[in-house]
């Protein structure tokens, strides 16, 4: 069985821990509790029969130690960066934690997805899903996805994207 080390890194607030809350036990809480860090294991067989079982390690969006950011960067083998649509700002900050894990990885040739989380508030979107499909295209040469943890749209597609990207990384070492 394979193991797979996954983090989710993005803004406090953008909606990290309620995609794994989603992922993980089907639930939706709508009260913010900031988290400091939380690891979860799940097994998860994927299309192909292939069982994975998966750590995810829910980080806390505030970078208090940043010496232990790098180690769960430098332990991890695939990364989940969140940006919430209704907040330009944590698009920014998704593109430094993507410039970071790239620097602490020396490689960017890193399995990686970029998501867009909130997606049930297109009213207060702020930003384009044209300009995320692009710097996704382009830029981070990754799968991209828009999500609600909300109304779980897209939320294990997350997961199945990163697993078969962590794939393709490995095929092309
Ligand atoms: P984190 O700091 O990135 O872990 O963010 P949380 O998961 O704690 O979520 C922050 C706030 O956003 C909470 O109040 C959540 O209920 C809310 N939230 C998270 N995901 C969604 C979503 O997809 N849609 C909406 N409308 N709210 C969300
Ligand atoms: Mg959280």
């Amino acid at each position: 069985m394979k193991q797979v080390r996954l983090v989710v890194l993005g803004a406090g607030g953008v909606g990290k821990s309620s995609l794994v809350s989603q992922f993980m036990r089907g639930v939706f809480n709508t009260f913010y509790e900031p988290t400091v860090e939380e690891c979860y294991r799940h097994f998860l067989q994927l299309p192909d029969g292939n069982m994975h079982c998966i750590e995810i390690l829910d980080t806390g969006g505030t970078h208090q130690f940043p010496a232990m950011q790098e180690l769960n960067i430098k332990t991890a083998h695939g990364f989940i960066i969140v940006y919430s649509i209704d907040d330009a700002e944590s698009f920014k900050e998704a593109h430094k934690l993507r410039k970071l894990v790239v620097n602490v990885k020396g490689t960017e040739n890193i399995p990686l997805v970029m998501v867009g989380n909130k997606s049930d508030l297109a009213v207060d979107r702020e930003v384009q899903k044209d300009e995320a499909v692009t710097a996704a295209r382009e830029e981070w040469r990754c799968p991209f996805l828009e999500t609600s943890a909300k109304y779980n749209r897209n939320v294990y597609d997350i997961f199945l994207a990163l697993l078969n990207s962590a794939e393709t990384c490995e095929n092309r070492d």
